[in-house]
């Protein structure tokens, strides 16, 4: 009888532990899909994810149609389909590979038990870690809160062998059940906003696996530094293919192992990226209300202000600070923003403009390629001082000195703001205090083509400042 392997956030055929279990089992293997946005609750995947799934899904049916095989699309309630197609196939077991968001696992979990009820096999597995949240705790037994002694603990641990080194053979069954068309998903906009997005990504297995390759073969050499520089390609640009688990950390980090002839801090630099990764899932599984409140649960009454002309310029990018808004463009046209910039504007949002960091974690949520529930919650409240190992909140980014140190000659800048193509370096990060002769040089209009300043930065901190120890008082 027929084996059904329930893909979730594990798109790819590489060392993927429930695909490995059930080749092992020698069953034929009927793969499945289940779009159920609603069982995510609040945290359904957004527009730029769904523009990401759409694409993903479709690679990983060319690849199983290419062994033979087929991918079969369901939309409903996930236990409802499930059990539909065991009633059509006959199959007698359920592999899959474990999730961590809370309404996600809780729902897992209620399957698990109704499909055993049902008198089937059913199994999960670890595909997405390196260290599952319940392996860690502290000495007290307590969940860690701080990254470098999470590190610690879990970074001399062996390294989980890959689950498939070759991919084997697989055998399918003779017929499948009737599948819903992809584009019956809708997981595309009516409005083709993503077409930015078309020339920047290919979101499959196989092009996850050369941007690892294509990686390790020049940028890693310089992470340490280079990974701070939005203007040079000095990351992987993993992140999409990561959350989606079209590539896995186990891959990540044996492709890493292998490279014994990098020298410098690079790679172990890299692997402690991984790290973050896992310590977001960590936290996230401990802390399940993160992604609603913050970890710091004081900070919930911190007193924000909230204006939609603000948040719309910082969303569109039109805050007058040109590394923030090249960030924010850079979302908007290709669905990804680089680490540094990420911190940059999370930190304008929250502290210079004063708005909630859920405001921005949503809009995130919407708009990038790479939307992770663990990772974006982690990283929102780093920048709002409220949540785990997080930045204090006193700690204001300079908008312009971190555009000058991290884009020194305004490249990222000109890339993403065209007009600000022609205003030199000196400038690039100030364009306010460019002379009228520069001004009429670039073709910049302050206030007309490109905006003013939407606060001072010494107002803004000045401001956040007051309202932090407005906070701290009450
Ligand atoms: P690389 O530098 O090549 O790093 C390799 C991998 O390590 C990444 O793909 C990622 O999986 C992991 N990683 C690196 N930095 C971090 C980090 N700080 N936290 C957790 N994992 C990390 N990352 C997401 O994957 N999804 C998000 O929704 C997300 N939201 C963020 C929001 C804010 C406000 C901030 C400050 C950071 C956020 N990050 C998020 C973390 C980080 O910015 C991205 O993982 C990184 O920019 C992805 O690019 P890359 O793959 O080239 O990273």
């Amino acid at each position: 009888s027929p084996t059904l392997l329930w893909f979730r956030k594990d798109l790819r055929l590489a060392d993927n532990s429930a695909l490995a279990a059930a080749i092992e089992l020698g069953a034929p293997i009927v793969p499945v899909f289940i779009w159920a946005p609603e069982e995510a609750g609040a945290w359904a995947p957004g527009a730029a994810s769904k523009w990401w799934l759409h694409q993903a899904l479709k690679g990983l049916r060319e690849e199983l149609r290419a062994q033979g095989g087929e991918l079969i699309l369901r939309e409903g309630t996930s236990l409802a389909e499930l059990r539909d197609i065991i009633k059509t196939t006959g199959a007698t077991r359920v592999l899959w590979n474990r999730r961590y968001e809370s309404s996600l696992r809780e729902l897992d979990a209620q399957v698990k038990r109704a499909l055993r009820e049902d008198g089937l096999q059913v199994e999960s597995f670890n595909s997405s870690l390196l260290n599952e949240p319940h392996t860690a705790a502290t000495g007290s037994g307590q969940p860690y809160k701080v990254y470098t002694p999470y590190w610690k603990k879990v970074k001399d641990r062996p390294l989980p062998p890959l689950a498939l080194p070759d991919l084997p053979a697989m055998r399918f069954p003779e017929s499948f059940p009737w599948s819903t068309p992809l584009e019956s998903l809708n997981l595309l906009p009516a409005i083709p906003w993503y077409r930015g997005f078309e020339t920047h990504w290919l979101p499959t297995e196989a092009a996850a696996r050369g941007r690892l390759d294509q990686f390790l073969s020049a940028a890693v050499e310089d992470y340490a530094t280079g990974r701070d520089r939005p203007d040079c390609d000095g990351t992987s640009c993993l992140s999409p293919y990561l959350h989606w688990g079209q590539i896995g950390p186990r891959q990540v980090m044996a492709a890493l192992a292998d490279r014994t002839d990098l020298a410098g801090a690079g790679a172990s630099v890299y692997a402690k990226e991984i790290y973050w990764r896992e310590f977001a899932y960590n936290v996230l599984y401990h802390f399940p209300h993160t992604p609603d409140q913050a970890l710091r649960a004081e900070y919930d009454s911190f007193p924000w202000e909230s204006d939609d002309a603000v948040l719309k310029a910082w969303q569109m990018g039109q805050t007058g600070y040109p590394i923030v808004d090249a960030g924010m463009r850079q979302l908007w046209q290709t669905g990804w923003m680089h680490n540094r910039v990420r911190m940059i504007v999370s930190s304008f949002l929250v502290k210079h403009l004063l708005h909630d960091w859920r405001a921005g974690a949503k809009w995130f949520w919407d708009t990038l390629v790479d939307a992770d529930l663990a990772s974006n919650t982690l990283g929102w409240q780093w920048s709002g001082g409220c949540g785990a190992d997080a930045a204090p909140y006193f700690r204001v980014f300079n908008p312009i000195l971190q555009g000058q140190k991290f884009d020194p000659e305004g490249a990222y800048v000109k890339r993403y703001l065209p007009e600000l193509r022609k205003m030199p370096a000196k400038y690039m990060h100030v364009p306010w205090e460019a002379p009228d002769s520069i001004l009429e040089y670039a073709g910049v209009e302050i206030g007309k083509n490109y905006p003013a300043p939407i606060i001072d930065h010494k107002v803004g901190r000045a401001r956040a400042l007051a309202a932090l120890e407005q906070f701290k008082s009450a």
